[in-house]
């Protein structure tokens, strides 16, 4: 079921910032202001067990790419069967899908708004409309903006953001004129937007 309530929440519970909310995690951020989890009056203390290490890593994966328990758990099992290391395939796949895409090309400040431009049709893949969130793009795909949407004011911030943060990967090349990206390679760990350790992850689903 997909989560609605308030995703700082998310961190707080991950004990880790997420940026699961753009731009405005910048200014001001919950988790410095509450750094325990929901429910307990103050940081868990004590030793985790493998277990929970290894859950906890999964499910912070899991928010960051904002998926419910189904797909996510899918996406890994076909990563396991993978001929290349699992952790690097599922990574990879991950990094490549469409909303991940438009918001590492700075269209968008956060993952839940590149899905909506996503969802929405205002994003073109290949001068096709793609509606599909999780649409895996390949290396040679080019991704671009609806001409109509292009004066739009979040998009022009977000833009800004991006070019002032520098936070496009190199795995891209952005043309500003066009509002459009091309991946001209697939991307490396090293590129990967995913502050995660990915073996614990397979490890967990692998149990
Ligand atoms: Fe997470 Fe952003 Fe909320 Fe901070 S402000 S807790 S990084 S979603």
């Amino acid at each position: 079921m997909r989560y609605t309530g308030a995703v700082c929440k998310l961190c707080r519970r991950e004990q880790n910032k997420l940026f699961l909310k753009g731009d405005k995690c910048q200014v001001k951020c919950t988790l410095d202001k509450r750094p325990m989890p929901p429910g307990a009056a103050r940081p868990q203390r004590g030793k985790p067990s493998a277990f929970s290490v290894r859950l906890r890593e999964k499910q912070k994966l899991r928010r960051l790419v904002s998926m419910a328990e189904k797909p996510f758990e899918r996406m890994v099992t076909q990563a396991s069967q993978s001929p290349e290391a699992s952790g690097d395939h599922l990574l990879r796949a991950l990094e490549l899908r469409l909303d991940n895409v438009v918001r590492r090309m700075g269209l968008a400040t956060s993952l839940k708004q590149a899905r909506q431009l996503v969802r929405h049709g205002h994003i073109k893949v290949g001068g096709k409309r793609i509606g599909i969130p999780s649409y895996g793009i390949q290396a040679g795909d080019v991704i671009s903006l609806e001409p109509k949407y292009r004066g739009n004011v979040g998009i022009k911030l977000s833009l800004e953001t991006a070019k002032r943060l520098n936070q496009r990967p190199s795995y891209m090349t952005f043309d500003e004129a066009e509002f459009a990206a091309k991946i001209v390679r697939l991307p490396e760990r090293a590129e990967m937007s995913f502050p995660v350790n990915e073996q614990l992850i397979i490890e967990y689903y692998s149990k």
